[in-house]
């Protein structure tokens, strides 16, 4: 069966010092609770090495690169992060994809990569506003989908972990309701439903992100098809992230 995972990301925040304490910190504040989700922290690269090795905490980089290895001055290649300890990178999220240019052809290249070196990736997902209000929301989440994912063998599909964030939730206090996230999350598992199979797709951890916190995690990971959350502001402070942690 799928896992409950409850994922943060701290984007550029936290120097190596601050990351490592609160790493420590949380890993203190989950010890004796019975979770019933994984917790995985998305960290800066410069900290992976030191927080995989002194917690037993899931672990994340933001990104990786495009290319193997090489001439490609100031990247991080998927092997490179592996190296460190982490199990997970986050891609596609849409501060890469509008910041950077990141292209679903660019992540495509990412996700094989990822997945060669052993690492599991946090697939973001989602519609800008203008995209919800022409009512192409659907089409648009379906086509990331497909063009950044759908070449992968079923094996290495179900090594993924599908992340739906509409980027007019992320970091603008707007939250999905859960019944909008819950018909957008039902609408990607019956997209991956079609095309690797009803197993394949209930086995996948569909996470919501966009503004989730302690005070709306509850509701939205009682949906069916609402795995758990990738969480932005709220992951930087522990007692901000312990919440939404319980939220499962
Ligand atoms: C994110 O950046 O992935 C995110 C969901 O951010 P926030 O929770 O701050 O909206």
């Amino acid at each position: 069966m799928r896992k409950n995972i409850v994922a943060g990301n701290w984007k550029m925040n936290k120097n190596l010092q601050e990351g490592v304490a609160f790493a420590k910190d949380l890993e203190a504040a989950l010890a004796g609770k019975t979770l019933k989700c994984d917790v995985i922290i998305g960290t800066p690269f410069i900290h992976l090495a030191s927080v995989a090795s002194s917690t037993k905490l899931g672990v994340a980089a933001q990104n990786c690169a495009d290319k193997a290895s090489g001439a490609y001055t100031g990247e991080v290649s998927a092997a490179m992060v592996a190296s460190t300890g982490a199990k997970y990178v986050i891609l596609g999220h849409s501060e890469r994809r509008t910041y950077y240019g990141e292209t679903d052809a660019i992540l495509k290249e990412k996700v094989l990569l990822a997945l060669a070196n052993g690492l599991s990736p946090i697939f973001c997902i989602g519609e800008t506003k203008d995209e919800r209000e022409k009512n192409v929301h659907f089409d648009v989440v379906k086509k990331q989908t497909v063009d950044a994912l759908f070449e992968l063998s079923a094996e290495d599909f179900s090594k993924i972990v599908m992340a739906y964030e509409p980027v007019w939730a992320i970091g603008t206090g707007l939250t999905a309701t859960s019944a909008q996230a819950q018909e957008m999350h039902a609408y990607i598992r019956q997209t991956i439903a079609d095309k690797y199979g009803k197993e394949v797709a209930d086995n996948t951890s569909i996470l919501y992100g966009g503004s989730a916190n302690g005070g709306n995690a509850k509701e939205l990971f009682a949906c069916p098809d609402i795995d758990g959350g990738l969480i932005g502001g709220a992951s930087l402070d522990v007692e901000k992230f312990i919440p939404v942690i319980e939220g499962f």
